[in-house]
């Protein structure tokens, strides 16, 4: 990856520190815990923060930003201090576990992926990634549990747009494009992501989220889309197998199961995640070049 390509746009990364409020531990255990019997869930508090198995997370935004390779942090204005510091300790230790997941702790792509917190909102939107800027977007309302879906946006459109490049297709999976049939083109990453949609496409969840949403097909089946909620659960999944569940990455595992309008059944899972965990892999390469 080519450091040169690093560009801030707009992002006003603040670099003032942001402080704890008392009410921490409450809002947290309120808004992100749902313990299950065996399974770990994370859990923001200070000494998780500090814990060095979990990676090096700190309430220090620039120091996450620098250890990931982010463009960097931006927090919206009216953004009180307390979600500012419950945001970013979900979002720190939620990195944590993605760099576990994606064998790199080069998750913002060498600079290029920032995070913005209640900062950049869309109307009707949790959460929402802005191709143009890169840049993540997690509302101060209902932005946890959003990450991984967003930064499998992030995922398939910096490739699609700096690493296998293709005219006329930002995203690896083609963007909007609702197609059913998948024309594999262009490099390996292309490819991979061919190969997931293919997967998708050919399921029975496929076949349910076409009932489920005839009026908003252009959304709900779009390439990126599909791709994006695919990736969320593939993170829920592979977490799930090492007994850790982070409600700020995602949603619970339970919620994907209960909505099968948008999400993929167990038995899909098992025939889409192998495709996912290559494509990942292929990512993992290429974040990790020197
Ligand atoms: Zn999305």
């Amino acid at each position: 990856m080519e450091r040169n390509e690093i560009k801030l746009y707009d992002v006003s990364y603040q670099a003032q520190p942001i402080s704890a409020g008392s009410r921490l531990e409450t809002y947290w255990l309120q808004h992100f815990t749902r313990l299950e019997k065996g399974v770990n869930v994370r859990r923001f508090n200070y000494k998780n923060l500090f814990d060095n198995k979990l990676g090096p997370v700190s309430d220090n935004p620039h120091s996450v930003m620098m250890y990931y390779k982010l463009k960097g942090f931006q927090f919206g204005n009216w953004v009180k201090q307390i979600d500012r510091v419950n945001h970013f300790g979900g979002c720190a230790l939620a990195l944590a576990d993605l760099r576990m997941l994606m064998h790199s702790k080069n998750l913002g792509f060498d600079h290029n992926i920032g995070v913005a917190f209640g900062a950049r909102g869309q109307a009707g939107a949790a959460a929402h990634y802005e191709p143009r800027l890169m840049m993540i977007n997690l509302t101060k309302q209902a932005g946890a549990g959003c990450l991984a879906h967003e930064y499998g946006h992030a995922l398939d459109y910096f490739f699609g747009m700096r690493v296998d490049v293709k005219k006329g297709g930002a995203a690896l999976s083609n963007g909007d494009s609702v197609s059913k049939t998948i024309i594999p083109c262009g490099g390996v990453f292309r490819h991979q992501m061919a190969e997931v949609l293919k997967r998708i496409v050919a399921t029975e969840s496929y076949e349910t989220w076409r009932k489920y949403h005839k009026k908003r097909w252009s959304y709900w089946g779009c390439h990126t889309e599909m791709f994006a909620r695919c990736f969320e659960q593939w993170c829920c999944w592979q977490l799930r197998q090492k007994k850790i569940e982070n409600t700020y990455l995602s949603y619970s595992w339970k919620y994907y199961q209960d909505t099968p309008s948008r999400y993929l059944s167990v038995a899909d899972c098992k025939k889409v995640f192998p495709a996912i965990t290559k494509l990942v892999a292929l990512c993992a390469k290429e974040m990790n070049r020197k």
